[in-house]
């Protein structure tokens, strides 16, 4: 009689997914002088492998324009936007306490990129909501356990979150894109907007322009080291190699530090995580803060003239030679 008396059992969903009517994955999505970033397209990813609805955000001067690209990635339920040239540059001080404002209070997750700007805001807004942050995953096992690399890489960590909602943010280059339909197949609303001042201003920018591939997303990346030995032999010799391969450049942090490329070109640990179809490595010797930038590359491949060099150890394709001859004499063969 005991049994006959227990109620029926309650169908199931998958194992450790969100069953509540409501629920929602909240996912902000970076925006540039009114374009949506690509990454928006792999955080959706992200953010759809958990399971709930995703609600979309967006914040800045053309935060409307940009709502309406965002609501056509597949994936997006609803898109949240505030038009305001106050949040135009995300800066973390106004930001952070505009999506705790906005996010739903159903919300479970909240996701952004492991950029600059997810590495600015997450942390304010993980200390405004009092949660714990899980930073940079690089694969969902289920809501509440994602996989992260630690140490420069050394370690992949698998961590369990216990907090109500989840702040997380995204390695970029570990979740595909999401597609983008033709038309917008989410629903977009305004959002609320209490006018968030921060103590810090935006004063100026001077970003660096190129008319290169994006090093973040480019699908063949050329990066040089210190092998290179001045800025004169970046410029003149890596460069047109990069242009002949139609290549995004990179540098090591020797490079940059030697001032033969610009910071925003640096690859690795404290610099971007890259990984592209082809990345070739010419004058880098493979340290390992270099190889947690570059590792996940499809295929490596190495100019060195040193065959001992560490990098060798990770290379699919390697080339012992003097870059001084081996580079100009690949460019040539490549213009022809
Ligand atoms: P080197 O180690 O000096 O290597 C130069 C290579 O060029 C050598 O292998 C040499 O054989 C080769 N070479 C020289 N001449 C020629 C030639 N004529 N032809 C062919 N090959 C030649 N580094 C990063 O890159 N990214 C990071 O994000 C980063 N973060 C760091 C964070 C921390 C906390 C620390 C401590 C270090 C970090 N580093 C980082 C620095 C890193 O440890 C290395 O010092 C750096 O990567 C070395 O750069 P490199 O390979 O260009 O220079």
């Amino acid at each position: 009689t005991l049994r006959a008396a227990r109620p029926l059992a309650v169908p199931r969903a998958l194992p450790g997914a969100y069953t509540h009517r409501f629920a929602s994955t909240f996912a902000l999505l970076e925006q540039r002088d009114g374009k949506l970033q690509p990454s928006a397209q792999n955080v959706v990813t992200a953010a759809r492998t958990l399971g709930n609805p995703v609600v979309g955000f967006v914040a800045g001067k053309a935060a409307k324009e940009v709502a309406e690209q965002a609501a056509k990635i597949e994936g997006v339920d609803k898109v949240i936007y505030v038009a305001s040239e106050a949040y135009e540059k995300g800066m973390p001080e106004s930001y952070a306490p505009l999506v705790a404002e906005n996010a739903p209070e159903d919300t479970t997750h909240i996701l952004s990129v492991h950029s600059i700007f997810g590495k600015n805001v997450m942390p304010r807004l993980a200390a405004l909501l009092d949660v714990q942050q899980v930073s940079d995953i690089t694969a969902v096992e289920s809501p509440d356990t994602f996989v992260r690399p630690m140490y420069a890489g050394n370690i992949i960590a698998t961590v369990q979150s216990s907090e109500a909602k989840k702040l997380i943010t995204v390695r970029q280059t570990a979740f595909k894109a999401a597609a983008v339909g033709s038309a917008a197949a989410a629903e977009i609303v305004e959002g609320k907007d209490s006018k968030h001042v921060g103590s810090v201003e935006w004063v100026e920018e001077h970003p660096a322009v190129s008319d290169m591939p994006d090093l973040a997303t480019a699908s063949k990346v050329v990066s040089g080291g210190r092998g290179l030995k001045s800025k004169e032999n970046f410029d003149g010799l890596l460069i047109p190699l990069a242009n002949a391969m139609g290549a995004g450049v990179g540098a090591s942090r020797a490079a940059v530090d030697s001032g033969f490329a610009d910071n925003s070109l640096q690859v690795g640990q404290t610099g971007k995580v890259v990984a592209p179809e082809l990345y070739l490595c010419v004058g880098i010797s493979g340290a390992i803060q270099h190889l947690a930038g570059m590792k996940d590359s499809k295929i490596i491949a190495v100019i060195n003239k040193d065959p001992d060099a560490p990098i060798f150890q990770v290379a699919d394709v390697g080339l012992v030679a003097d870059l001084f001859e081996a580079v100009p004499e690949m460019t040539k063969k490549l213009q022809k």
